[in-house]
């Protein structure tokens, strides 16, 4: 059931400080929309903040002592900080954590094509998404080409507002009876979403050829631009990353603008908010640490998945440059620690009502969601988080008063969600999921409550300074 709308709560200041942060996080969707992106901006915020990256730390040769903030970057996709407390590393860390990689749609490696005068690129989809949300509105390409030579082209088109966009077709309706008849998962299928990027042939005079011989023109036409920006050629899509996501801005949702509506929430309300947190906190015993992964969509495999040692090695390098090396200690340093594993919650939909219980559902405006476990089919895959554990976090929120719930993702046995904290609580260490709810998750757009993203900024900020 929903409980006290917190609106109501905030005082004036409190009222501007939830603007403020509610701004920041704005600013921060659009400048990270794909986790490069973000790994570069929170690097960046994090810098401002004093925090130095370990790679310096480790070639100055200098030991870490309590106050130190030291920040690891693993490939560029994953990013790691640490504020170090009074207490050694061993006795444990209070760690956020969340992922940075949202549900997108993927440029292919041979992606370039065309057909009957349309230039396409092929695309594979990444993460769950509902396909035929993605068709029929204007999208922006983000990513890297990298060059043999190693150097990395960076690209960003559809942002600016001068920037041209691009698009997914759809079946005008017209013509569209025997769609309109399939079911939901088939009615754009996965090859069809292929990003419209050209219709103009390249100028035949230019190249020195005639008309008739100029073949696939259109595509020659967008190779040249490629070439003429990125200084490009069609082989080197091959070591290009290149995401498709919706074009523009973060936007305030709500004649009340109460909300916000956005691409990327999933996970980046939690893992900004983290940040922010983490930033403001500066006087905890214990040591913090933000953790921001990629892969959580797809499993959190690969190198800058959650399942990857980056974090374990990372930890044992710190413990060496703090306490001296000790894989004993690094261990002890795992399994002592604390984690919030920080990722959205389903928000009750009254529009869709019969997917909840209502006595266990996320509702707006309630608070950080606590999901004691996760998974689906009678818990299956889930971290159930301790007893214990959770009472704890109830005192260090309530002395604090941050608002907050506890809710399950949905009605029993109609579907479920993972993320990352079964990985970490594999250590041994206290892990509960927690996170903002936001409305159609992984939809192009989501929907959060900035009432949710302040005190998830708040809850983290108590969980930072929490002692043993
Ligand atoms: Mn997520
Ligand atoms: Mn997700």
């Amino acid at each position: 059931m929903a409980g006290k709308n917190i609106w109501t709560t905030y005082n004036e200041s409190q009222l501007a400080e939830l603007d403020a942060i509610n701004e920041k996080y704005k600013e921060c969707l659009d400048a990270g929309k794909t986790e490069r992106e973000c790994v570069e901006l929170c690097v960046r915020m994090a810098e401002e903040s004093g925090y130095r990256s370990l790679e310096e730390v480790m070639t100055s040769g200098k030991k870490l002592k309590a106050g130190d903030k030291i920040y690891a970057v693993n490939m560029k996709k994953m990013l790691a900080l640490f504020r170090l407390g009074e207490e050694p590393i061993s006795s444990g860390m209070n760690i956020l954590g969340a992922h940075i990689d949202s549900p997108r749609i993927d440029v292919k490696q041979n992606p370039l094509y065309e057909n009957e005068g349309l230039a396409y690129l092929d695309t594979h989809y990444y993460g769950g998404i509902k396909k035929y949300q993605w068709v029929a509105q204007p999208l922006a390409l983000h990513g890297v080409i990298v060059k043999k030579n190693g150097r990395v082209k960076k690209v960003s088109i559809g942002e600016e507002e001068n920037d041209p966009v691009f698009v997914i077709t759809d079946l005008l309706v017209h013509l569209a009876q025997e769609q309109m008849e399939k079911k939901a998962s088939k009615v754009i299928e996965g090859e069809k979403l292929d990003l419209l990027i050209g219709n103009c042939p390249v100028d035949e005079v230019l190249e020195g050829e005639s008309r008739k011989e100029q073949k696939e023109a259109v595509k020659a036409n967008v190779l040249r631009l490629l070439k003429e920006k990125y200084s490009m050629e069609e082989a080197d899509f091959t070591s290009a990353e290149l995401e498709i996501v919706p074009a523009g801005k973060a936007r305030d949702c709500g004649l009340d603008r109460s909300m916000i509506l956005s691409y990327g929430q999933d996970d980046r309300v939690c893992a900004f908010t983290s940040l922010f947190a983490m930033l403001d906190v500066t006087d905890a015993k214990r040591t913090g640490c933000c953790l921001l992964v990629d892969k959580e969509e797809i499993g959190s495999v690969g190198a800058t998945g959650m399942h990857s040692r980056f974090f374990e090695n990372t930890v044992a390098e710190l413990i060496a440059l703090t306490e001296g090396e000790s894989e004993l200690k690094v261990r002890r340093a795992l399994a002592n620690s604390r984690m919030l594993s920080s990722d959205v919650s389903a928000a009750y939909d009254p529009m869709y009502a019969e997917a909840f219980e209502k006595r266990s559902s996320a509702f707006f405006a309630n608070g950080l969601t606590f999901n004691k476990f996760t998974g689906s089919r009678g818990k299956s895959g889930s971290n159930d988080a301790n007893a214990e554990y959770i009472a704890t976090l109830r005192k260090a929120l309530d002395d604090e008063e941050v608002a907050y719930q506890f809710a399950e993702l949905g009605r029993v046995d109609l579907g479920g969600g993972g993320t990352i904290a079964y990985i970490m609580a594999n250590y041994g260490m206290e892990v509960i999921d927690s996170g903002v709810a936001v409305l159609n998750m992984h939809a192009p757009y989501e929907v959060s409550s900035k009432a949710d993203v302040y005190e998830a900024v708040r809850g983290y900020r108590a969980f930072l300074k929490m002692q043993k």
